[in-house]
């Protein structure tokens, strides 16, 4: 119980980091790495820095019970974003067993999460979001056996990935290709294989349903990275499950 709390406690901190790198490289160009990461939080609305207390995820919101002290709400987003994150983690831990692999791709989850919330807000995603995602992956794969396995898969996929975005200029955007070459560095073979078919499944599947409301125009421009990150969630909680399936499956015949 004990280890759960402190699970969700930490997801609920990650979040809050990885929410403020998003939103500030990308809503804030000028701003140097230094600010990004050190600047204190300031209220949107007023400009007044935002007391340390209300930095604390969830707590700090209830405290100011949603609101900053010049009056203006603060955006519901980011409690739920951090309680969303807490779950993510616990959940990860839960039903994985706790080892630093899982707790390092709960995070990666965790900035996946905030990477399609973003990329459904602006249609963008951050450089930071993907450095960050590259410093998780480097980290995974050092606490894996084998290194340069992962290695070559990376230089594999980054190569394809490569072709594809330069002969199919458009129809992919250049940070989905970094968020999935950072993916396919931690990655084994078939947890890639069914990350992406899980991406591209859902994808068309919201697409065309998309698609058919809007009748008037079907030409639609989808942000990927949360299909990116749906793909991400079937592999981290029944990759294994879906492995097995399909290899009874292909020793029947
Ligand atoms: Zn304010």
């Amino acid at each position: 119980m004990t280890l759960h709390i402190l699970t969700f406690i930490i997801g609920t901190f990650i979040a809050s980091f990885f929410m403020t790198l998003a939103e500030r490289s990308l809503t804030e160009k000028k701003s140097s790495l230094r600010d990004i990461l050190f600047s204190r939080s300031r209220c949107t609305s007023c400009g007044k820095n935002i007391s340390p207390l209300r930095l604390i995820p969830v707590i700090g919101f209830l405290a100011a019970r949603g609101k900053c002290t010049c009056g203006s709400k603060i955006n519901f987003l980011y409690p739920l974003s951090e309680i969303i994150c807490g779950i993510v983690l616990t959940a990860s831990v839960y039903i994985n067993g706790i080892s630093p692999v899982v707790i390092a791709e709960g995070i990666f989850l965790c900035n996946s999460l905030v990477i399609a919330y973003f990329d459904i807000k602006f249609m963008r995603i951050s450089n930071l979001s993907i450095a960050a995602a590259l410093i998780i992956s480097i980290i995974i794969i050092f606490l894996t056996a084998n290194p340069v396995y992962h290695l070559k898969i990376f230089a594999i996929t980054s190569s394809i990935l490569l072709l594809f975005g330069y002969i199919f200029a458009g129809s992919i955007g250049w940070g989905d290709i970094k968020f999935i070459a950072v993916i396919s560095l931690y990655s084994d073979l078939y947890e890639l294989i069914i990350t992406l078919e899980s991406a591209i499944l859902t994808g068309c599947a919201a697409g065309i349903i998309i698609a058919l409301l809007k009748t008037k125009n079907l030409k639609i421009k989808l942000p990927f990275a949360p299909f990116i990150t749906a793909g991400l969630f079937i592999t981290h909680f029944a990759g294994n499950q879906i492995y097995k399936a399909f290899i009874i499956y292909i020793q029947q015949y």
